[in-house]
């Protein structure tokens, strides 16, 4: 889930509805190390209590667990518990790089998101993708 990215023209195409959708499923987001740490010492934990508390091995992957269907840090009120320092993976969806050049993967991923506006098209939703690209 993403409630930061939505600014200036780039809301009429896409504003994040909050729904968790993207926080459900079987599986969640890799971290990278440094990701890691930021994410245990914003709750005060080793990285060792983190990783065992809060983590999933899969191969050469963490991940956070999945808890009742959806990531861990899913709070019950809809929003994520650790926003501020929430994975890179996390506060770039939707607007993922794969989307450009191939429409149907703004296809696939607009299925899951409702947070689309309906008149968006696929070259507003491009070009949405390269002015966020690194700054998210
Ligand atoms: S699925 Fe889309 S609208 Fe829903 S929380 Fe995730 S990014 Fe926001
Ligand atoms: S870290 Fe937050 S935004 Fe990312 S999947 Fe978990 S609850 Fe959703």
């Amino acid at each position: 889930m993403k409630t930061d990215r939505e600014g200036r023209a780039g809301k009429a195409v896409f504003t994040c509805k909050c729904c968790g959708h993207c926080c459900h499923g079987e599986s969640t987001v890799s971290m990278s190390p440094d990701e890691q740490k930021r994410i245990a010492g914003y709750l005060s934990l080793s990285l060792g209590d983190f990783l065992d508390k809060f983590c999933v091995r899969k191969g050469r992957r963490v991940e956070m667990r999945v808890v009742d269907g959806h990531c861990i840090f899913y709070g019950d009120d809809g929003l994520c518990t650790i926003h501020p320092v929430k994975p890179f993976h996390c506060r770039r969806w939707p607007l993922h790089p794969s989307i450009l050049n191939d429409s149907a993967a703004w296809e696939a991923i607009r299925r899951d998101c409702p947070g689309f506006s309906e008149q968006a098209t696929y070259e507003q939703v491009c070009n949405l993708i390269r002015e966020t690209n690194g700054t998210q």
